[in-house]
């Protein structure tokens, strides 16, 4: 096993990554911010380093810092969590060149699925469904262009290949508008992206968003573990996920799960991994791969019962996947609320001091969390504090526990969007399940 990990991340995620080695025997270097150095895992960790200050990109986000933190603790690898460096390629490669080992894929994939028209390339090869599209980048003929979307059919929806958090797309539905818009999302990924490149794709109307779960340790053995659903979503941005998909089959699972393992030993893929997919009147159709643990990534351990964190150290360490296909049954029902620390209403971040904290129990509860009583959320960072998942036999227990849980959940001091939550799980079209991507914004008459 690894002797020594840095935690290259902050948050609900380090401390889940410090458990996790902690399990394994593994000995822990956190890494924070000057104003991180509070954090519950900085003070249960081995070791911890401040590497900044409270800048992202002075800190988290430094990479010659966090490989120099590394060099002087003698740790052996390097977990990068998810967001901050987790999906770039250039750090996972200068990981490695300085003799660590990146909890993650090769750089060479990152780089692949880093870009969409890359990506969709290679899933394409692997016989994973795509959205039917231009089928790589478009160039700069007008009429060309315009066929390519006539045979896709309008509506139609223009993306950055180098794109990311729901940036540099654009939707058109007649002719009139294509070209302009083609040129507005090029200048657009151009400065945003660095990279002009866009691609075409048919634009669904109502679709849901369901991932799925792979592990595969880079030696040829690879397998899935079911799928999320995360259609309730804001501005591209995930708010309560559940595993698994309603609606979704066993035989279903395991055809579109056995083409994602399948794809993962093609593309030589290591370490845990999603497949993103829309989903629309009974098919799949990949939009991404995420080369990362994920944040809704609990509800898949709750349904399998397996621990993906402790699966992605396993596999750095170079050992073969522990787990067979058989082995993983999907059971009963999970759901996560992500807890943020912003207005439940306008969605505005709300940091500062929490000044009373109980969390919630009892059977099928588990909290994710860094906070505790007196700690204080920075301004900084990403909104999200916690994460609430509770498990059930079935779909309507999953939920009852989760009203309870929200109802026992008292953070104080900060505004939360419990009560947003609260809504969500009491809302009957949730209740019934599978609804679409767009059902969130229309319900708070965003859309
Ligand atoms: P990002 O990397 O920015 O998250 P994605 O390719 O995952 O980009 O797309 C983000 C979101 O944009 C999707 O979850 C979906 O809501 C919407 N979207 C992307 N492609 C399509 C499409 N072909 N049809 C309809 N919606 C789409």
């Amino acid at each position: 096993m690894l002797d020594k990990v840095v935690i290259a991340n902050r948050g609900e995620i380090a401390l889940r990554i410090l458990r996790a080695c902690k399990e394994l025997g593994i000995k822990t270097v956190a890494v924070h911010s000057t104003v991180d150095k509070n954090l519950k895992h900085v003070l249960l960790a081995d070791e911890s380093i401040c590497i900044g200050p409270p800048s992202a990109t002075e800190s988290y986000l430094n990479i010659p810092r966090i490989i120099s933190a590394a060099e002087v603790t003698d740790a052996a690898a390097i977990h990068p969590g998810y967001g901050f460096l987790a999906e770039n390629a250039d750090f996972a490669e200068q990981v490695e060149n300085s003799g660590f080992i990146f909890v993650g894929p090769t750089p060479e994939v990152i780089r692949i699925m880093g870009d969409k028209v890359s990506a969709i390339e290679a899933m394409k090869k692997a016989g994973v469904p795509c959205v039917p599209g231009s089928g790589g980048p478009l160039d700069d003929d007008g009429e060309k262009n315009k066929k390519i979307a006539k045979r896709i059919g309008y509506p139609v929806i223009i993306k950055a290949a180098g794109g990311g958090g729901g940036r540099g797309m654009r939707v058109v539905r007649e002719e009139k508008d294509l070209l302009k818009s083609i040129q507005a999302t090029q200048s657009e990924a151009r400065s945003a992206f660095g990279n002009p490149v866009v691609y075409m794709e048919k634009f669904l109307e109502n679709p849901r968003h369901i991932e799925v779960q792979v592990l595969a340790d880079g030696q040829g053995n690879a397998i899935h573990l079911g799928e999320r659903d995360c259609s309730m979503q804001r501005r591209h941005q995930k708010v309560v996920e559940e595993a698994p998909a309603p609606g979704i089959t066993t035989e279903m699972r395991k055809s579109i799960g056995e083409r994602c393992a399948r794809a993962c030993v093609e593309i030589g893929y290591r370490g845990a991994g999603t497949f993103e997919f829309l989903y629309e009147n009974g098919e799949f159709y990949f939009i991404e791969m995420n080369t990362r643990i994920q944040v809704e990534h609990p509800v898949t351990e709750m349904v399998t019962g397996v621990d993906l964190v402790k699966e992605q150290l396993r596999i750095a360490a170079g050992r073969p996947l522990s787990i067979n296909q058989e082995d993983i049954i999907v059971r009963g029902h999970a759901i996560e609320c992500r807890i943020n620390a912003e207005d439940p209403k306008n969605f505005i971040p709300s940091p500062g001091t929490i000044n009373r904290f109980h969390p919630p129990g009892g059977m099928g509860v588990r909290w994710d969390s860094h906070i505790y009583t007196e700690y204080r959320v920075p301004p900084n960072y990403d909104s999200m504090i916690g994460k609430l998942i509770t498990y059930g036999e079935n779909r309507d227990v999953a939920i009852a526990r989760m009203r309870n849980a929200l109802s026992e959940l008292i953070i104080e001091g900060i505004k939360t969007n419990v009560p947003l939550q609260k809504d969500i799980m009491a809302d009957e079209n949730f209740q019934h399940g599978g609804t679409n991507i767009h059902y969130l914004e229309k319900k708070l008459g965003l859309s």
